[in-house]
């Protein structure tokens, strides 16, 4: 009887520890997320499969603020062929149907450096997108959204080269499908400010268009560099307006 009551409260005593570092524990993670005004300061160890994907030459992407965000830092010059590299270059291309804007490439600051979180803080709140850069696209060019200066996107279109994109006054961007490195397929497309990746217009491994997204594009799946599944965005299959092509990214973030 005695021996059995000891071993209880040995027991006992194992159980309190084990609760108090429970409690310890999170505790600790609520004063850290207080620190860093987010409720998701997930700590990684290593940069997602998909970073691999990016143009090297353009990015330098790195883990920062201990493993909590991703930092991207990029020439923001593309890998592809463009009418707005100049003639000179050795990737301009002559694209007689587009309505240039005084700009080209090889002469304008075209760098961007952006940081996000590690991992996105999906808990349901949305935010909206702004003009300027919304993402990085795996080429190392900015990724913006369906709006030019204050207006649609449609009074702008016409400038809009080969692949989507053009240069206001500022960085070369897309806001069109591009299809310099995703022409209707499930290839990576880039990350967004919020930290979730986005990819083509068909779903992977399917291959066909996906027919569960949310308001944003995004749902839960796998993609070719998480067959575990995570959440991200897809190129909405929606022609836009009448540009005969498809809006990269409209809105709203869901991992902020
Ligand atoms: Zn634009
Ligand atoms: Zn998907």
């Amino acid at each position: 009887m005695r021996n059995l009551l000891k071993k209880r409260t040995l027991l006992e005593c194992y159980l309190f520890l084990v609760v108090f570092m429970i409690f310890a524990c999170s505790s600790n993670e609520g004063s850290e997320a207080e620190d860093d005004e987010s409720i998701n300061d997930e700590v990684v160890t290593e940069l997602h499969a998909a970073f691999s994907e990016f143009n090297s030459v353009a990015t330098d992407i790195y883990l920062s603020n201990n493993g909590t965000t991703v930092t991207i830092e990029t020439t923001g010059l593309p890998d592809h062929e463009t009418v707005y590299w100049g003639e000179g270059n050795d990737l301009y291309i002559d694209e007689p149907g587009v309505a240039t804007t005084p700009s080209i490439m090889s002469s304008n600051n075209n760098a961007v450096t952006i940081t996000v979180d590690a991992t996105p803080d999906l808990d349901g709140s949305t935010v909206s997108t702004q003009l300027n850069t919304i993402g990085i696209a795996v080429s190392g060019a900015s990724i913006f959204n369906d709006q030019e200066g204050n207006g649609a996107l449609d009074q702008a279109a016409a400038s809009l080269d080969w692949t989507g994109a053009h240069i206001g006054p500022g960085v070369y961007h897309y806001h069109l499908e591009p299809v310099a490195f995703s022409n209707d397929d499930d290839n990576l497309v880039g990350i967004l400010l919020d930290g979730v990746f986005i990819y083509g217009r068909r779903d992977y491994p399917s291959n066909e268009y996906p027919t569960d997204l949310d308001a944003s594009g995004g749902h839960f799946g796998p993609t070719p560099h998480n067959p575990d599944g995570e959440y991200h965005y897809h190129i909405i299959n929606e022609v836009y307006s009448t540009t005969g092509s498809y809006v990269v990214f409209e809105g709203p973030y869901q991992g902020y």
